[in-house]
């Protein structure tokens, strides 16, 4: 699998949350042992060729504009959002918009902060990545702290 030793839900950080609202921080590519990704505000050398390619990440908007995150562009949320965060909401349990909303009311310190506590495991502590179903670090179930508090998911 090519996953490293288990790591706590402390490494999550702020220069993590992609401007999308994607915490890059609880992403596989991000967790792997071999090469991990730095993350979409890192260079872009070690990123999967999706991230390279991302709209979002690339938008003239956020680039020209020097906008920190998709809720301060005035065409939020675009369809290339909205795409993104049905993909998520389905098959992930996570929201981009419900992210973004999170770090616009809170602030990013604070949003980070409970990045913390919802992505550790309920069986061991470990930092548990959105993009399996399992806890990399003891191999139970992922699934009860991923989600909470998501609305509008049909099941
Ligand atoms: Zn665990």
């Amino acid at each position: 699998m090519g996953i490293g030793a288990p790591t706590g839900p402390d490494r999550l950080a702020p220069d993590l949350i992609a401007p999308c609202g994607m915490d890059c921080g609880v992403c596989i590519a991000h967790l792997r042992d071999r090469n991990p990704c730095v993350g979409c505000n890192g260079e872009d050398s070690s990123k999967p060729h999706h991230c390279t390619v991302c709209r979002m990440k690339h938008c003239d908007e956020l680039t020209s504009h020097g906008h920190s995150f998709c809720f301060e562009c005035p065409r939020f949320p675009c369809p290339q959002l909205r795409n993104l965060d049905k993909r998520y909401r389905s098959k992930y349990r996570m929201s981009m918009l419900e992210n973004l909303e999170e770090v616009r009311r809170i602030g990013l310190e604070q949003f980070v902060e409970s990045e913390r506590i919802r992505w550790a495991c309920d069986h061991c502590g470990a930092l548990v990545s959105v993009h399996r179903k399992v806890c990399l670090a003891c191999g139970e179930s992922a699934e009860s702290s991923r989600g909470a508090g998501l609305t509008g998911v049909s099941s």
